[in-house]
C-alpha cells in the first residue's frame, strides 16, 4: 500500500545520489533539502510503469548523458530492475578494466522475480564491447505514478516520459486505474517541458483509442467547445514520420519485455507519440 512507499516531500527533498553515484556533483556544499548531495544534472526522462527495464537498458547507450529513471510499483520487479542495472554497471566496468579474452561475469542477476516468466529471458549485455554511458545513467524507483509524480519532479523538469504497455483495466469500473485520464494528462503536462514528449504504446486497441481521446487536441473529435480551454489543448499529436525516425521510438517498441512478447505472440502496437505544447498565455 501507499504507506509502504517512500516519496519526498518535495522535489527538492528528493536524494538521488544513490541512484546515479557517478553523476553526484564533487561540490559537497550543495545539498539537498533532505541533506543529500546533488547532481550535476536532473533526471529527464521517466518510464512510467517499468517493469523488468528492458525500456531502460535499450536507452541508456542511446542517451548517454540523460539521466532517466523507470518507476514501478511493484518490490519484487523493481529490485530486480535495480539488481539488473547494478550487474550490467560492473559487467561495463570488469569490461572496461580488461583488456583481456577472458569471459565477463554474468549480467543478469541472480534474484529473478518469482514470476519469472515476465522476466526478460533475452540476456542483455551478451555484448562484449563498452557501451557508451557504462549504465551510470539509468535507475529504478519503486513509485505509485499516479499519485507522487509531482513529489519527484518540478515542472517542467522532464524531456521525455515514456507509458509503454500499462496495464489495460478492461472493465469499465477499473478504468480509474489507468494511468492516462485527464487528471493525469495534467500532470504529466506539469512535469514534462514545452517541447517534451510523451510516448505512448499498447497492444490493445481499445486502450490507443482512449489514449488518442485523452491527449489529442480538443476539437477533433467534434465534440470538444474550442472556446472552453482543455489539458488536451497542451498536447499535440507527432507525425508518423518524425515518429518512425525517432530511435528512442525504435527502443519502445522493440526492447522493453512486454514490446517483446508482443513481439512473440504477432500481436500489434499502437503508438501515439505526443508533444508537450507552450503554456497558453493567460489574459
Ligand atoms: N512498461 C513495461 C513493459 O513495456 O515491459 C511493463 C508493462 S506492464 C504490463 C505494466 C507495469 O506497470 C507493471 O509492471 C505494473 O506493476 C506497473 N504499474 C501499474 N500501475 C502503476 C503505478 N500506478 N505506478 C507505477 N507502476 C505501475
Amino acid at each position: 500500500s501507499d504507506h509502504q512507499l517512500d516519496y519526498p516531500l518535495t522535489p527538492a527533498h528528493m536524494d538521488w545520489s544513490s541512484h546515479y553515484p557517478a553523476f553526484v556533483d564533487p561540490d559537497t556544499s550543495k545539498t539537498t533539502l533532505s541533506g543529500g548531495r546533488k547532481l550535476v544534472k536532473d533526471v529527464e526522462v521517466v518510464d512510467i510503469g517499468c517493469g523488468f527495464g528492458g525500456l531502460l537498458v535499450g536507452l541508456a547507450p542511446l542517451l548517454p548523458d540523460t539521466l532517466m529513471v523507470g518507476m514501478e510499483i511493484r518490490v519484487s520487479v523493481l529490485e530486480f530492475v535495480t539488481s539488473r542495472i547494478k550487474a550490467l554497471r560492473l559487467r561495463q566496468q570488469y569490461l572496461k578494466n580488461t583488456s583481456s579474452q577472458d569471459p565477463a561475469p554474468a549480467s543478469e542477476p541472480a534474484n529473478s522475480p518469482q514470476n519469472g516468466s515476465e522476466a526478460p529471458e533475452d540476456e542483455v549485455g551478451t555484448t562484449t564491447s563498452v557501451v557508451p554511458g557504462n549504465y551510470e545513467n539509468i535507475s529504478g524507483i519503486r513509485a505509485n505514478t499516479m499519485k507522487f509524480l509531482p513529489n519527484f519532479f518540478e515542472r517542467h523538469q522532464l524531456s521525455k516520459i515514456f507509458i509503454c504497455f500499462p496495464d489495460p483495466h478492461f472493465k469499465a469500473r477499473k478504468h480509474k486505474a489507468r494511468i492516462v485520464s485527464e487528471y493525469l494528462n495534467a500532470e504529466y503536462a506539469y512535469v514534462l517541458r514545452p517541447g517534451g514528449l510523451l510516448y505512448t504504446i499498447t497492444d490493445v486497441e481499445e486502450y490507443h483509442h482512449w489514449i488518442l481521446k485523452h491527449f489529442h487536441v480538443s476539437g477533433n473529435e467534434g465534440e470538444d467547445d474550442e472556446e472552453v480551454p482543455s489539458i488536451k489543448d497542451l498536447w499535440e499529436r507527432v507525425s508518423e514520420e518524425e515518429v518512425s525516425a525517432d530511435p528512442c521510438a525504435q527502443v519502445m517498441a522493440c526492447e522493453t519485455e512486454e514490446s517483446k512478447k508482443v513481439t512473440r505472440n504477432n500481436g500489434n502496437k499502437y503508438v501515439a507519440v505526443f508533444r508537450r505544447k507552450a503554456d497558453p498565455e493567460w489574459p
